[in-house]
């Protein structure tokens, strides 16, 4: 049988056609996809050369739907269910999974398993997968769309504790991205005192404010690091997340940081690039620099409650629902930063 699928070709050429649908495993399901959202990271694969001329390729690992087969072997799913998968995988078992700290499992093998090929209307979840866990299921009355947020979500929201956002915090968001957007809303929740977003597009730095920013600082007009400490009274900000796939931003970000405060890299820079850092300032002023990718099993499951909840204004954020044809559209809309999250309907 066939289906539809967004097929990347190689950079930038992405083609929406009839591709096989992948076979039912026996100890698995089929999952027909609902909803897909349009990561940052996919941007990114899908505009460079991700996999190294091993094309044809499906990203889009933000994925929920509902299960349309199981294998005979599969037996805690059944036909109908709707289910949310992130995308990590992790085997429970090693120091690092034990300790609480799933997102450093050290069973590559595992996982690697990690969800791509999204994009396209069914997905194949081995056993391996459905025993390690990281599938949730969507309540009835929560939207697919609204249930796709759960994986941007969840590494935001695993950030923000792990450096311990929170009260009287002021928060500097270097990114105005919807990464950038979830971090402001997370962090108010948190409790933050004051969020500083910076970024060198105005119009996402305008559409940021509905988020809980409170002072927006574009660095294409004025001096970032002049522009945060003026608002912090000299001192700098307390903690620093750099939210953008750029060196420069890196470097910047440890000067608007007061002493003794936290800086994260949470955005990936390109592969095999260098940041300069002022290390002295580092040394003496006790900064900590800290580095953060995805989240464990526990915080993916409360980062979905929080998407799924009533009160979480996921409508503010998925600012289109587009037919998959249309990825490209979706891809230009984020990258103009006209979009803030775009989800795909691979059905429409
Ligand atoms: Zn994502
Ligand atoms: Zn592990």
């Amino acid at each position: 049988m066939q289906m539809k699928a967004a097929l990347m070709y190689g950079p930038n050429d992405i083609r929406v056609e009839m591709t096989e649908k992948p076979a039912c495993p026996k100890d698995g399901l089929i999952l027909k996809i609902m909803a897909v959202g349009l990561c940052g990271s996919d941007i990114r694969n899908l505009t460079t050369d991700s996999r190294k001329g091993n094309y044809p390729f499906i990203y889009g690992h933000e994925i929920v739907g509902v299960v349309d087969e199981t294998g005979p072997e599969e037996t805690k799913y059944k036909v109908g269910q709707r289910l949310f998968l992130f995308p990590g995988t992790y085997c429970m078992e090693c120091d690092s999974c034990v300790s609480g700290h799933s997102e450093n499992c050290e069973n590559e093998h595992v996982a690697k398993l990690a969800g791509t090929g999204g994009f396209a209307q069914y997905i194949a979840v081995g056993g391996e997968k459905i025993h390690y866990g990281g599938i949730y299921e969507i309540p009835d009355d929560v939207t697919y769309e609204a249930a796709s947020l759960g994986e941007p979500l969840t590494s935001v929201f695993a950030c923000l504790e792990n450096v311990g956002v929170g009260y009287a915090d002021t928060l500097v968001i270097i990114g105005a991205g919807p990464i950038g957007d979830f971090m402001a809303q997370i962090a108010k929740i948190r409790g933050a005192q004051k969020v500083i977003m910076i970024d060198i597009n105005q119009h996402r730095l305008e559409m940021a404010k509905q988020f809980g920013v409170d002072e927006i600082i574009n660095s294409s007009e004025t001096d970032p690091i002049e522009a945060v400490k003026a608002l912090t009274g000299g001192r700098g900000a307390d903690k620093v997340i750099s939210a953008t796939p750029v060196n420069a931003t890196q470097t910047q970000s440890i000067h608007m940081v007061r002493k003794g405060g936290i800086v994260v890299f949470f955005g990936g820079v390109p592969k095999g690039s260098m940041t300069e850092l002022d290390c002295n300032l580092v040394h003496y002023n006790n900064i900590w620099i800290k580095g953060h990718f995805g989240a464990s099993y526990d915080q993916s499951k409360r980062a979905f409650r929080l998407a799924i909840a009533k009160n979480f204004p996921s409508d503010k954020f998925i600012t289109h629902i587009l037919p998959l044809d249309k990825i490209n559209e979706g891809i230009s809309l984020t990258r103009t930063g006209e979009a803030i999250k775009v989800v795909l309907h691979p059905w429409d």
